[in-house]
């Protein structure tokens, strides 16, 4: 027998991983009243945001609208970090390894001269010198970005969950939505074990949103990524080692970060296979996965040893890989085709969210380049 609430919440938020658990957050702390609902209680495994940390960057690869959202973001991580115990902000820097007549170094350079952000442009004989661990020929430079660094997602998304219930937010974890229905006074919203009622949601639910919309032009897409030992101690954390970003003359692209107990984490950004839910996203094989970074360590990464462990994880894909921000009326917000590079914006993205459903102030920062109805002929269908 379904439970079934009376109550009409002020904002349901529909998936509490990362961007969810900001938006909850956000908006409890206004005092409005909040619904958080996930299919499991995250911080977990099954979604987008585990394996413990994400790159933030500011000069910005993937193209200079995002960077005042980057700014905005990274003051909104600070805020909270002044205010969390454990540390999840670490400022190590990052190294962004590319040919200069690639599209993402020079986007990297063109936003940071737009936004005067600092940044140190070396030639591959000065990365190698600098670092000792790099093995780049003249073809390569790099750009160096001390500001960036990474973020610990479970720490944040942990904080963002209790900081919200205690704010008053009711939290209904561990069932699945399976419908939602726009009733004339407010939204329906039905799980596996009760139906909820609010006037407002946000539907933030990563990967597997299509199982509620399925006509976004989402593709998840299986992800892994590989802690290897960190023989040579110049990759440690401790010793300076920053973040990096590869992207190869191939157009393989790679990033990690500095070792800590040892142990150093590296993904592949590019490739991946395509899957349609979570069980599809199987277990990490110790044989195969790893071979995705096998060029990266043999070829231009110095000093790592032998693999320790890895994970898989998903990408939720738009088709230009740009992020999917809009309303689908209004009432309802959603926020999916992060594709990959969308932790490092989870705090900017809850906070105008929040304040979007909430009708409190309007944002200076602009979102339409995340329109849905950039896939013109996908838009109708979707908010129908
Ligand atoms: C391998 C990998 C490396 C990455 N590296 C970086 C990086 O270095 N820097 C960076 O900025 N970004 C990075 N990202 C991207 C970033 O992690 C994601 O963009 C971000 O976590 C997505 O957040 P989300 O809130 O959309 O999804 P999630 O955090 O997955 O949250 C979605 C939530 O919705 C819930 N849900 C789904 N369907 C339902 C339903 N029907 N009912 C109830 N709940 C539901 C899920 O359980 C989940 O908790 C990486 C991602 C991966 C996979």
């Amino acid at each position: 027998m379904k439970q079934n609430e009376d109550k009409i919440y002020d904002l349901a938020v529909l998936g509490c991983g990362s961007v969810g658990s900001a938006v909850g957050y956000y908006a409890s702390r206004k005092g409005a009243s909040i619904l958080e609902i996930d299919s499991y209680q995250p911080p977990h495994d099954f979604g987008t945001h585990h394996g413990q940390t994400r790159i933030i960057r500011h000069a910005y690869g993937e193209g200079d609208k995002y960077v005042p959202l980057l700014l905005e973001a990274q003051s909104l991580w600070e805020e909270l970090q002044d205010q969390t115990e454990e540390k999840f902000l670490h400022q190590v820097g990052i190294v962004n390894i590319a040919p200069q007549e690639s599209d993402f170094y020079k986007n990297i350079l063109s936003s940071a001269e737009k936004y005067r952000l600092p940044i140190d442009i070396l030639t591959a004989v000065e990365l190698n010198e600098r670092f000792h661990t790099w093995n780049f020929d003249d073809d390569y430079k790099a750009i160096y970005e001390k500001n960036a660094g990474y973020l610990r997602t479970d720490i944040i998304i942990k904080e963002y969950l209790e900081k919200a219930k205690e704010y008053g937010a009711t939290q209904a974890f561990n069932q699945q939505v399976s419908q939602i229905i726009n009733e004339p006074d407010y939204i329906r919203i039905i799980t596996d074990n009760a139906e909820y009622k609010a006037r407002k949601l946000v539907v933030s639910a990563g990967s597997w949103v299509k199982s509620l919309y399925p006509d976004l032009p989402i593709q998840p897409v299986r992800k892994t990524f590989h802690w290897f030992e960190a023989e040579y101690e110049n990759l440690l954390e401790t010793k300076g080692f920053p973040c990096f970003t590869v992207n190869l003359k191939s157009n393989e692209t790679y990033y990690g970060f500095p070792g800590s107990d040892n142990l150093i984490k590296i993904g592949r950004h590019d490739g991946g296979q395509d899957i349609s839910n979570y069980q599809e996203q199987y277990e990490y094989d110790d044989d195969k996965d790893a071979k995705e970074v096998e060029n990266l360590l043999g070829t231009y990464l110095i000093g790592t040893g032998k693999l320790d462990f890895g994970k898989t994880c998903s990408y939720d894909m738009s088709p230009d890989e740009d992020f999917i921000i809009d309303w689908l009326d209004d009432r309802t917000q959603i926020v999916t085709g992060l594709s990959g590079h969308g932790f490092k914006f989870v705090s900017v993205l809850g906070h105008i969210l929040a304040n979007r459903a909430l009708g409190k102030e309007e944002t200076n920062l602009d979102l339409s380049p995340f329109a849905l109805d950039r896939f013109t002929k996908i838009t109708e269908k979707v908010k129908d």
